[in-house]
């Protein structure tokens, strides 16, 4: 049976992530808004919090416990990164995502970096989350022509001596121009589909890698979403994931696609912070405003609203907090870390509009954190794999099953 009950350290980082969000984030989240970013010193400030509470960070090699997302599983010892990273995940995001996503540390970098690296690119890559200052890792699969068909990528590489040259464009990539590095997948020869894919720690610094435009966005407006260019760009053999031997027996693909099976519930959380967000403004707003003055009929309408969203919202989370479980159990989670996603990034748009229709007007200003969150919500459908593709892997594999009573 899966036991849900919080560990005295998951309830630890809950509440310490709480009180973060609500005394650091929810007063500055407006503003940076606005301003389309979010100030060193905050970013410096939250610095202390590097992954411990989204990425289980440090690594054996690197003096850490060896926990993290994206750690390989490893039954014999018990993790619960994965369930931190999305208690974590989601009161941070109840008080500001973008903040969330802007937090130093490897990011969405370090679930491959960690599954598909070598115990030395390991320790060579996280070590410079150890240093003073902000660091941050990146991940970059999606090109113009290559969003959700991501095997169909055309970023090439070829070996040249010691060295690999990357040619070609990745696009919309969180934390992309402030990266020490990113994790780069390209492609030996096109033709050879997802068999051809190789992934690369990409540098800053690195000759022929540079950073394009910045993008402007409906929502998440505080958080970096940035192109990269590649043009030759020479990058040590050294920094091929995992090195030669790991593209013999498997596909660089699979370990692409393996990050997401981690990443994926804490995307969800994050959605599901946000939308827990407007439902407490929207349950707020009934009860302040409606509640003993107006007649019941009309309020009876509301409160059934919000009691439909709060299972809505439940719902989602206990499908979120079981991917999480599974991987923490070193259990194959592909199928469940999509329907997690799938259904909190919809469950979570629909009760930030329920907000807005719930405020009215009052809903619609830009001065109100409703507004925000419900420009803020339509990504979760979006990255880390849209809705229509969560359904494809769901329904791939429910198809593959064997009949189960
Ligand atoms: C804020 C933000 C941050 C991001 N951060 C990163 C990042 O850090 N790293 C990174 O690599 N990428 C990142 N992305 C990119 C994101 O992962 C892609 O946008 C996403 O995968 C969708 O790709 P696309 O935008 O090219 O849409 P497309 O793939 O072109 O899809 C367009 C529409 O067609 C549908 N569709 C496509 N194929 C199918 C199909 N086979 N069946 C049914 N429907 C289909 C899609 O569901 C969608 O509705 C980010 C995007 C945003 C907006």
């Amino acid at each position: 049976m899966i036991d849900f009950s919080l560990s005295p350290q998951q309830q630890i980082v809950r509440e310490v992530a709480h009180q973060i969000a609500q005394t650091v984030l929810r007063p500055g989240s407006l503003q940076w808004d606005q301003q389309h970013r979010i100030p060193d010193e905050v970013l410096l400030q939250l610095s202390m919090l590097r992954g411990g509470f989204t990425q289980g960070e440090v690594p054996e090699e690197v003096g850490g416990e060896g926990e993290g997302v994206g750690a390989v599983p490893d039954r014999r010892h018990r993790s619960q990164a994965n369930r931190i990273a999305v208690l974590g995940a989601e009161e941070l995001a109840w008080g500001d995502a973008s903040v969330l996503l802007s937090l130093p540390g490897p990011g969405l970098g370090g679930p491959p970096v960690r599954s598909m690296g070598t115990p030395e690119q390991r320790r060579r890559f996280f070590s410079v989350f150890q240093q003073p200052g902000l660091h941050y890792g990146a991940y970059a699969l999606t090109e113009p022509g290559a969003g959700s068909d991501v095997a169909g990528i055309q970023t090439r590489c070829r070996k040249q001596g010691r060295y690999y040259l990357l040619s070609g464009r990745k696009c919309y990539i969180t934390n992309g121009a402030r990266a020490d590095w990113v994790v780069v997948f390209a492609t030996v020869d096109p033709a050879l589909g997802r068999a051809g894919h190789r992934a690369f720690v990409v540098e800053r610094g690195t000759p022929g890698f540079s950073v394009g435009k910045i993008e402007r966005k409906m929502g998440l407006r505080a958080s970096e979403t940035a192109e990269l260019i590649f043009e030759e760009a020479r990058v040590p053999e050294e920094n091929l994931l995992g090195g030669e031997e790991y593209y013999r027996g498997k596909e660089g693909f699979v370990g692409a696609m393996q990050t997401f099976d981690s990443t994926r519930p804490m995307v969800a959380a994050v959605g599901l912070g946000i939308a827990r967000a407007a439902w407490e403004a929207a349950r707020d707003f009934v009860r302040d405003h409606y509640l003993l003055s107006r007649p019941l009929p009309r309020y009876a309408q509301l409160a059934a609203q919000l009691a439909q969203d709060r299972r809505l919202l439940d719902a989602a989370r206990l499908l979120c907090w079981r991917a999480a479980w599974m991987a923490d159990e070193g259990l194959p989670n592909s199928k469940e870390a999509s329907m997690a996603k799938a259904y909190a990034a919809r469950v979570a748009l629909r009760i930030c509009a329920h907000a807005v229709d719930i405020l009215g007007a009052h809903g619609l200003q830009t001065s109100q954190l409703v507004e925000k969150w419900y420009r803020d919500i339509k990504v979760f459908d979006i990255f880390e794999g849209t809705g229509q593709i969560q359904r494809i892997v769901i329904s791939r594999r429910i198809l593959r099953e064997p009949p189960s009573f």
